[in-house]
């Protein structure tokens, strides 16, 4: 994009702190539903679905968790099979090697560490082995204590095309949103760009004429 053009589409929509309300307030009304895809009933599994779901897709993750979490209801009862048998159980999510280990690292340590329960704070759960902090920044939010922004592949490319950061690596662009977002939001938000970035602001071919935010967005075609 000539750098004009994009001067011109900047300056059509005005700096960013403005824009941020009506931005959430209009994906808030267009997508009421939007809220983890992952299919889980209390922390525990929470926490194991968002372990397997790193490099697969949430549709994927809960085919294989109807009958992990009937089979495993506490954090000892991951450990109490050979880790063949855990492997075999998420074969299918992908990496089921590395993810069987992190995942009973992970439970050993809840259950020597935090009385088996799962805990809150970010800085607790990027100890468990395996529990980066996007996944951490995914439970806290989920647990109803957001302490960051979960910023993926949506999230990043939704933020830049909104103009509300200008870097790519998503370290900084949680910086970025951390300091525009009202902290009363970071929670929902990455839910309203993950679900907008999924029906309308599409990777390829952006729903730009279906879009609730073409006067709000510098990279609106319309
Ligand atoms: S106007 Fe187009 S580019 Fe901007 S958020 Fe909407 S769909 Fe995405």
């Amino acid at each position: 994009m000539a750098r004009s053009y994009v001067h011109e589409a900047r300056k059509r929509v005005g700096p960013r702190r403005p824009r941020i309300r009506p931005i959430i307030e209009r994906l808030a009304a267009a997508h009421p539903d939007a809220r983890i895809a992952l299919e889980q009933q209390n922390p525990l599994e929470l926490l194991v679905a968002v372990m397997l779901s790193a490099q697969t897709t949430d549709v994927n993750v809960n085919q294989v968790t109807q009958a992990l979490f009937r089979k495993y209801r506490r954090p000892e009862d991951y450990l109490a099979v050979p880790p063949e048998e855990l492997e075999r159980d998420i074969y299918r999510t992908g990496f089921f090697r590395q993810k069987a280990k992190a995942i009973r690292g992970t439970m050993r340590m809840l259950v020597e560490e935090y009385d088996g329960e799962v805990p809150r704070r970010i800085e607790d759960l990027v100890r468990l082995p395996g529990v980066a902090r996007k996944t951490a920044n995914v439970v806290a939010a989920e647990l109803g204590n957001p302490q960051g922004i979960v910023v993926d592949t949506h999230v990043r490319r939704l933020s830049q095309r909104l103009g509300l950061t200008r870097h790519d690596d998503p370290v900084k662009i949680e910086r970025d949103l951390q300091k525009l977002v009202p902290r009363d939001e970071w929670g929902r938000f990455p839910h309203l760009l993950i679900w907008h970035g999924r029906r309308v602001c599409i990777a390829r071919r952006p729903l730009c004429e279906e879009c609730v935010l073409t006067d709000l967005c510098p990279a609106s075609r319309v």
